[in-house]
């Protein structure tokens, strides 16, 4: 079984006292907000659980909104990837898919509202002015000379620069708060630029487009949102956020709470950065199996039911850390476990003889196909003289504590047979091409009648009925666990080895029919999936995790 904690965290407890008190009339509203710049990775996943969950727990409704205010950044393929990567998570929005660019109207007319209070003034300081008048952390900042404009004058200023009489630039509309605040976010920041840029959704309808904080708590508002969950990062924000929306005439005014964003280590959750390593190659798109992203996850082999059980493992917290990989691991590795079918393959085949095993007999012999899920039963597997073996799996001078087969040593071949190494074949340059081998007939199964033991269970395949395929051996993206740390470039720490791809592998026969996105476990080796890049012509299998669990070491060793 998973173990699925039901943490009470303190985002939860602040949604129960509400429901309580009938805050909100008792209602829960929750959304999910990405900016459609990107697409969505593990940390994101963390947030979705988090909206939609609480969501479903209080029998509320989650939205999903896309946050599409700045269309230089922003495109249909990263809309439709977020949406399938909800969806695949698990989580359903149904009717309710919102776009900040739905309420440009709105959001215009609440910025002329704001002008008419004198709560709003159009700036034409420069980007860089701006900057300098800003003042710093201990500098209170100065007033722009435009601050005490008229509000006549700024109604007109600001409509010309909706109907593009101004270069990008050359004016914004910034708020009217208090240039002397200590939150710089507080000193009279900006509510719009001119963008000259024509939107995914809205076209060319806009020339000016409202910024992020300005937009996402009207937003929230206009959707009658409870509970506005986002990362630690807006704390700042949220004197901002909440003053918009007590200028306002808006439908509700929402509690925004902030959480830690998720860091996991050996990887980078930025998305500008994971932009950087598609875009320059580093990878082979957002879906390549090593990065973090939902979609990169998905086709490395992770369940959503793996995901979805690590951000309720990991919880949610005030205070930044780093989340070890090897958790999330460990619960791919726990929901695998308990389902995915065995099968045999060997990724370096090693030739082994079997003298004196009848030539052309072939045997069906049965294997079973998960020992966790004994209903999943057996399957035939043909077994004949002429097998490969895992080249790893034999040493011709054991090292102490090399169990596996080595010359004069005795193994168990998997549900088959016990067979002996007798001698060892060398090509001319002394490499071993070949063992010749002897089985007792007498064990056919893989258990001795006299009670003798082996210390060692090998996989096998029989040569003469072996699959090809390519098998793509991927390791962990970056070498350190935090990449780019002390001001280092982070693609320094790319890991050159997270990419090895083997050909041919050597699979059992039964394996000819996977289809694309099938999982198995490979005896011994790994969780394995079918690649979409396979076909009739070459199987391609991508490595989804090795069996090997560093949790289980970490957390024993933290207990
Ligand atoms: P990035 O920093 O990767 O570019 P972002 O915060 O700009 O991410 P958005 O699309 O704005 O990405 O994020 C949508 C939602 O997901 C936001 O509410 C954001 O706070 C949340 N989110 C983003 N990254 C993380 C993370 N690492 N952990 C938890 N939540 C996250
Ligand atoms: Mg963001």
């Amino acid at each position: 079984m998973p173990v699925t904690h039901e943490p009470v965290d303190f985002i939860r407890e602040i949604v129960a006292a509400d429901v309580q008190s009938g805050k909100h009339g008792g209602r829960v509203a929750t959304r999910f907000p990405p900016e459609p710049n990107g697409y969505l990775h593990i940390g994101h996943a963390k947030s979705i659980c988090l909206n939609f969950g609480i969501a479903q727990e209080f029998g509320g409704t989650c939205n999903l909104r896309f946050d599409d205010t700045n269309p230089t950044k922003e495109e249909v393929e990263y809309v439709e990837s977020i949406k399938e990567s909800v969806r695949w998570l698990g989580f359903d929005w149904e009717d309710r898919e919102y776009y900040a660019s739905d309420y440009f109207d709105r959001l215009y007319d609440y910025a002329i509202d704001l002008i008419k209070a004198g709560k709003a003034y159009v700036d034409a300081l420069s980007a860089e002015e701006i900057r300098q008048y800003r003042g710093t952390l201990t500098k209170p900042g100065r007033n722009s000379p435009c601050r005490d404009r008229s509000i006549e004058e700024n109604l007109d200023l600001f409509t010309r620069m909706r109907a593009g009489e101004f270069a990008d630039g050359a004016f914004v509309l910034r708020a009217r708060i208090d240039m002397a605040s200590p939150n710089i976010n507080m000193r009279d920041p900006t509510l719009y630029r001119i963008l000259k840029v024509p939107h995914h959704r809205s076209g060319d309808k806009w020339l000016i487009y409202p910024m992020y904080d300005y937009a996402h708590p009207i937003s929230d508002a206009l959707e009658r949102i409870t509970h506005s969950l986002c990362t630690l990062e807006f704390e700042d924000h949220r004197p901002l956020y909440d003053w918009t929306l007590d200028q306002l005439d808006v439908p509700s005014h929402p509690q925004q709470i902030e959480f830690a964003r998720l860091n996991v280590s050996y990887t980078v959750l930025s998305k500008r950065r994971l932009l950087e390593l598609v875009e320059g190659r580093y990878v082979s798109g957002w879906d390549d199996p090593r990065m973090p992203t939902l979609v990169g996850l998905r086709r490395r082999g992770y369940t959503p039911e793996s995901i979805r059980d690590f951000c309720a493992r990991i919880g949610v917290a005030k205070s930044e850390g780093v989340v070890d990989v090897a958790l999330l691991e460990h619960c791919l590795r726990d929901d695998l476990n308990r389902w995915v079918p065995r099968r045999m393959a060997v990724l370096r085949p090693l030739r082994v003889v079997i003298e004196n095993y009848p030539e052309g007999q072939v045997e069906d012999v049965d294997v079973i196909n998960n020992p966790e899920d004994p209903p999943a039963g057996t399957r035939k597997v043909p077994f004949s003289r002429v097998l490969y073996i895992e080249r790893d799996d034999f040493r011709e001078d054991p090292p102490k504590k090399f169990y596996r087969l080595s010359p004069g040593r005795e193994v168990r071949l998997r549900c088959a047979y016990f067979v002996k190494c007798e001698r060892v074949v060398k090509d001319d340059r002394g490499e071993i091409v070949e063992l010749r081998c002897t089985y007792d007939p007498g064990t056919r199964g893989g258990n001795a009648p006299d009670g003798r033991k082996v210390k060692a269970t090998l996989h096998w395949v029989s040569a003469a009925h072996a699959l090809p395929a390519e098998v793509r051996l991927y390791d962990r993206l970056f070498s350190v666990e935090s990449p780019g740390a002390g001001g280092r470039d982070y693609k320094e720490d790319l890991n050159p080895n997270s990419l090895e791809v083997v050909y041919p592998a050597c699979l059992e026969p039964s394996l000819a029919s996977a289809t694309a996105g099938e999982r198995f476990q490979f005896e011994r080796l790994g969780y394995f999936i079918v690649d979409q890049d396979s076909s009739e012509d070459r199987l391609v299998f991508n490595r989804t995790t090795t069996l090997k669990d560093a949790w289980t070491r970490i957390e024993g060793r933290q207990l």
